[in-house]
């Protein structure tokens, strides 16, 4: 089983990445939505400088929850989702024409549901570049964070697996999923309606036994999960594009998901809301 490890913000970026939205509005004190002014200033900055101290991200959606967790959430999502309607440019860094149409076919299913136009170009610059690096897994920047590799010959997004006799199913899941994070997807895992019951050493040890992964990749793809910044609010869904499948050897055979492959009609439904228009 492959799955990807994603250029997301690890927990300690993703904790400053919080501090700093909430610094921000700190320094505002107010701000402004729908044409309503809330006031900011119950988040002292000891208990942002403790959180940061800590690495504790619950510490700091605790702080955000009394009362403006609804806005605090939209606050950081908006920053990585794209404008809607906006044609993305996305590139090739290699790859063989048949891998290129694979991932072109599959990442265009997205378009039929999201107000968002993916343009495949050969030359110019793209705000998408996919490499297909094997051994590096599969990966992809979240949103609007792929504007922040500004090397043209560096890729956002990497298929580390695929070649010839990859299944069609198997590109149907990975590309939708590391598309999802293009267009600003969180791991539905981590959503705070997830609520899994993780065996955690079991969990350490399957992926270090079958990735290779260090417990720090684990805490950062499968523990962390990110209250505030869910697009998610309406519960769990275990037939996202975007959970990871779960063997029941990680939850003491309390709780498993198989391989999700296609859009379910939840994430049909929320990138709908997200991109409206189509
Ligand atoms: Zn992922």
């Amino acid at each position: 089983m492959k799955i990807c490890i994603d250029k997301i913000s690890g927990r300690t970026n993703l904790i400053y990445g919080l501090y700093n939205s909430y610094k921000e509005r700190k320094s505002n004190l107010i701000l402004e939505k729908d044409g309503e002014t809330i006031d900011l200033d119950f988040v002292t900055e000891e208990y942002l400088e403790r959180a940061v101290q800590e690495k504790n991200v619950a510490l700091l959606h605790t702080l955000s929850q009394p009362r403006q967790n609804k806005l605090i959430e939209l606050a950081i999502w908006r920053d990585k989702k794209w404008a809607n309607g906006k044609t993305i440019k996305v590139k090739f860094l290699g790859g063989t024409q048949f891998l290129r149409d694979k991932v072109i076919e599959k990442a265009l299913v997205w378009t039929r549901f999201a107000n968002i136009n993916f343009d495949f170009i050969e030359n110019g610059d793209a705000e998408i570049r996919i490499s297909f690096q094997q051994g590096i897994g599969s990966w992809s920047y979240i949103g609007v964070d792929c504007l922040n590799i500004t090397n043209q010959e560096e890729p956002t997004m990497n298929f580390g697996w695929f070649d010839q006799t990859t299944p069609d199913l198997e590109f149907s899941r990975t590309v939708l999923h590391e598309f999802g994070h293009a267009l600003g997807c969180i791991h539905e895992h981590q959503s705070p309606a997830a609520s899994i019951p993780w065996d955690k050493p079991a969990v350490y040890r399957y992926y270090a036994a079958t990735q290779g992964w260090t417990q720090d990749d684990v805490d950062n793809n499968l523990f962390a999960v990110y209250d505030n910044l869910t697009i998610s609010n309406s519960g769990f869904d275990r037939n996202s594009i975007m959970l990871y499948p779960i063997d029941p050897l990680m939850t003491g055979g309390r709780f498993s998901v198989g391989m999700n492959n296609l859009l379910s009609t939840n994430d049909i439904a929320y990138i709908k809301q997200w991109y409206p228009g189509r």
